[in-house]
């Protein structure tokens, strides 16, 4: 099968500074790659390729068989490139369900229209909350969430939008081990549906939710593989650990 995302050669030069470097890796619809690497390696940078948030200085990004290499972020986002933040950008004075609203009106390149709602909640709205495990929290102000709640709301704004590509950014940063275990069979249950690619540290994580890891140091593929595989791979131990 074809994949659905294709980076080919992919490079961004920050002033003379490659933090992306000859980067190719393809991922298929429906699975959950995990980037791995240490720190400054350029995965948070990938992720800002591939959502359109910083246009490269060479190769090429297809989505779908779409060129999208140099496509504006909005662009990207109608194709069903979703890339959630570290910071979370929910609206804190809207109730979950009135910020899966705003969500949802993006999608159709609206302006966000903040109508008054919330009983009268209509099926697809429902459905997401119910798979991220927020339905009943739908009237509750996002200010009142968990840190974890509130992690989960924005990935639901993402499906709300239509995202088929979800690009999560260490969505486990600062969660409860209760929260991180949720969060893991949240993924396991969208994966095969839509294709994630997630920038993660925590390993035992990485073990519940990914089947395949791309390891990247100094902006370009070091190491390919099952978590096994990685985890004995010589390559990357000097890349992590320097000997
Ligand atoms: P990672 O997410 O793997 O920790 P990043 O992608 O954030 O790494 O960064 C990769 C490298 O690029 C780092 O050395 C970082 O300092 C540098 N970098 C990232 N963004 C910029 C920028 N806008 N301008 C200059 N250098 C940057
Ligand atoms: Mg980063």
């Amino acid at each position: 099968m074809a994949s659905q995302l294709e980076i080919t050669g992919l490079q961004v030069d920050f002033g003379g500074f490659k933090a992306v470097n000859n980067l190719s890796f393809s991922v298929a619809r429906g699975e959950l790659l995990c980037l791995l690497g240490p720190n400054g390696a350029g995965k948070s940078t990938t992720l800002d390729l591939i959502c359109g948030k910083t246009m490269p200085t060479g190769g090429r990004i297809a989505f779908e068989g779409e060129d999208i290499t140099f496509l504006p972020e909005y662009k990207r986002a109608r194709c069903g490139v979703g890339r959630k933040f570290q910071v979370p950008s929910v609206f804190k004075e809207l109730t979950v369900g009135e910020n899966m609203e705003v969500a949802r009106s993006q999608r159709s390149g609206l302006m966000a229209t903040l109508r008054i709602f919330a009983s009268d909640m209509n099926g697809p709205i429902k459905g997401i909350l119910q798979r991220v495990g927020l339905f009943e929290l739908r009237k509750e102000k996002a200010a009142n969430l968990s840190h974890g709640q509130t992690q989960w709301l924005e990935i639901a704004m993402l499906l709300a939008q239509n995202s088929k590509l979800l690009l999560m950014d260490e969505p486990t940063a600062g969660m409860t081990i209760q929260e991180t275990q949720k969060t893991a069979e949240i993924f396991n249950a969208l994966k095969g549906e839509h294709t994630i690619i997630v920038v993660e540290h925590d390993m035992q994580f990485v073990r519940k939710v990914a089947e395949r890891v791309t390891v990247l140091n100094q902006g370009s593929v070091l190491a390919e593989g099952s978590i096994a595989e990685i985890e004995t791979n010589a390559a990357v131990k000097i890349a992590y650990l320097g000997h």
